[in-house]
């Protein structure tokens, strides 16, 4: 069965054409300026050394399917037909309360994810305009929304409610939702794997660290509580997000720099973090690199970086009274041994020992921590998309999971 993966921006989309059950990836490929006559049309099949690149002028979401349906079906080979195409699996931001799980895409499932525009208004109009699009250009193929919240609906209210006024959750859905759900979800199912032990029975740290970076804890398979909030903006510094800051920032610093309630919402979400800090940029290689040339503000972003994913981390060992696993994971948290070595140099005092060279030469997923270590550490490559060809292909098949 071939599962179509995509994600939808507002004027870019990537996708992955999945094998399943083989979970191979027949080709990926991605459309950046979506709503120009220039837009770059970008995708590699399986197997292939370079990459295809076209521009074309792309006015739509469903000008852009339409294009990457011919070139699955008919320039790159990969499908002899689009009747080959058997559902297609969206990602979706924000699922709000109504979605614990994925869902297969009915008239119902489409109003709810309306219905949470409000809180997502950047990124659920997108989903909801690849989907539709979609419907018109592959009638009748079932479709599945795979939702980034859904993982963390097991949060409970103790851990997902603001201390503000209650009335204010039951009026407008104010509570905490976490995000980056599905690589949570997809980097803890690799866990058992890895140790040799049952889910069921592990206190798990998952630290998803990319441009956007959130920590969850993950007791007995499930989400207890997550460092992202009512919007990805709260938690960990990020790349160019600020994290955690006393609310009453905005008032005073709006006051002084006459900024308005967007403006400032801009600054701690594009000017703020790495970026903010370094003043050079939100990228951590190019902070790594400027801070061993010896630039004093792009270590001084990285201090800071390190040190608040590491409260976290303090802070989940408290919250689930213990932690068998510390897993690393997206763009920084694969690559970057020197971020890992710092955070766990200072949490020795849970008995956790990092085995250096795992660390700094390992490649993919492993075990970095020795085994006389407490904690077993792992860094183990995310995989948004293949979690979202599974979740497709149990829902379409009518499966009970997805394990063979
Ligand atoms: P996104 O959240 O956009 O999916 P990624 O998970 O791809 O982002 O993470 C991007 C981040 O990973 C960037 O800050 C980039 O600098 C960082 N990164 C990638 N490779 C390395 C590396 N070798 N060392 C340090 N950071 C890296």
């Amino acid at each position: 069965m071939n599962i179509l993966v995509l994600n939808c921006g507002s004027s870019s989309l990537k996708y992955q054409l999945f094998r399943m059950p083989e979970e191979q990836v027949l080709i990926r490929g991605g459309i950046e300026k979506i709503g120009s006559e220039d837009a770059l049309h970008t995708y590699k099949t399986d197997g292939q050394d370079g990459q295809d690149q076209t521009t074309s002028q792309i006015l739509d979401h469903r000008e852009a399917l339409q294009q990457v349906i011919e070139v699955v079906t008919h320039r790159s080979g990969v499908l002899q037909s689009v009747e080959e195409i058997a559902a297609v699996g969206h990602r979706v931001v924000h699922g709000g309360e109504q979605f614990a799980l994925s869902s297969l895409l009915t008239d119902e499932v489409k109003r709810a994810i309306q219905d949470n525009v409000e809180l997502a208004p950047l990124h659920n109009p997108a989903n909801l305009q690849g989907i539709e699009a979609m419907e018109a250009v592959l009638p009748g193929v079932p479709q599945a929304a795979v939702f980034d919240t859904a993982f963390h609906q097991s949060m409970p209210p103790e851990h997902y409610l603001y201390p503000i006024p209650y009335v204010l959750y039951k009026r407008h859905k104010v509570r905490r939702y976490g995000f980056h759900g599905t690589s949570h979800r997809y980097v803890s199912s690799r866990v058992p794997y890895l140790v040799h032990r049952d889910l069921m029975n592990l206190k798990v740290i998952s630290c998803h660290i990319g441009n956007g970076a959130s920590v969850a804890a993950i007791q007995n398979g499930r989400s207890t509580d997550t460092s992202m909030g009512m919007t990805p903006l709260e938690g960990v510094m990020m790349g160019t997000r600020s994290g955690d800051i006393d609310p009453s920032l905005q008032e005073y610093i709006s006051r002084k720099e006459g900024l308005a309630a967007a403006e400032f919402s801009s600054m701690l979400n594009k000017h703020s973090g790495l970026y903010g800090i370094s003043g050079l940029s939100g990228d951590m290689r190019k902070i790594t690199e400027a801070r061993a040339k010896g630039s004093a503000r792009s270590a001084l972003a990285f201090d800071m970086y390190e040190y608040r994913i590491r409260k976290y981390i303090g802070a989940y060992v408290a919250a689930m009274n213990g932690v068998d696993v510390l897993l690393f994971t997206a763009g920084v948290g694969e690559n970057s041994p020197l971020l890992r070595r710092k955070i766990c140099d200072n949490l020795t005092y849970l008995g956790l020992e990092l085995d250096p060279q795992a660390n700094d030469q390992g490649k993919g997923e492993r075990i970095i921590s020795l085994p006389t270590s407490r904690v077993t550490v792992c860094v183990i490559p995310t995989n948004e998309e293949l979690m979202i060809a599974r979740d497709t292909q149990v829902l379409v098949s009518g499966l009970e999971s997805w394990e063979k």
